[in-house]
């Protein structure tokens, strides 16, 4: 069967930051129907571009078996880590400045799609690479620590 290295970052940093990671990979087990191939370390960093409670972050690889085209397989994705962050307990959505630009906000819980294998993803709603793992360590380096040589290799300005 065709796979494909899926990388995740999770994120909380209100309520009990361990739960909520723990419970989001029980539930990302549930949706996938197996269990990550690898597990980064936990890193803990001050909130990043805002004032709030420290963040807990840490990445996971699943390796899933290749449903249709890369776009339809991430955004069926996309939908499953949503639903999770939604059912443990996040409402927040993205908040943005009158000049568009990205406001940060505490929460429960954040799933990100890091990775879709080695694709180069662009849709309406999702960009993968996650355009952001460059700029933060806390993604950086969790996600390094399990990543495999094709991605190193296929992404080189992510993980200089
Ligand atoms: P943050 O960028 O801080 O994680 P959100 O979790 O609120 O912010 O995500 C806002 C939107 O970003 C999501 O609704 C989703 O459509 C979009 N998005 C774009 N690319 C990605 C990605 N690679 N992973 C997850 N969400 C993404
Ligand atoms: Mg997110």
């Amino acid at each position: 069967m065709e796979r494909v290295d899926v990388f995740l970052g999770l994120g909380s940093n209100l309520g009990d930051r361990d739960l909520n990671l723990l419970k989001a990979m029980n539930l990302l087990d549930e949706a996938f129907g197996m269990h990550p191939e690898r597990i980064s370390r936990i890193v803990e960093t001050p909130a990043w571009g805002f004032e709030g409670p420290d963040f807990l972050n840490l990445c996971v690889l699943y390796r899933l078996p290749r449903t249709g085209t890369p776009e339809e397989q991430a955004t069926r994705i996309l939908r499953q880590v949503k639903e999770i962050e939604k059912a443990l307990g996040r409402t927040e959505e993205a908040l943005f400045d009158a000049d568009g630009k990205r406001v940060y906000h505490n929460r429960i819980i954040d799933i990100d799609i890091l990775l879709y294998g080695t694709h180069i993803i662009h849709t309406e709603d999702l960009t993968v690479p996650h355009p952001l793992i460059g700029q933060r360590d806390f993604v950086k380096k969790p996600l390094l620590e399990i990543s495999k040589p094709a991605v190193r290799e296929a992404f080189p300005e992510i993980f200089e």
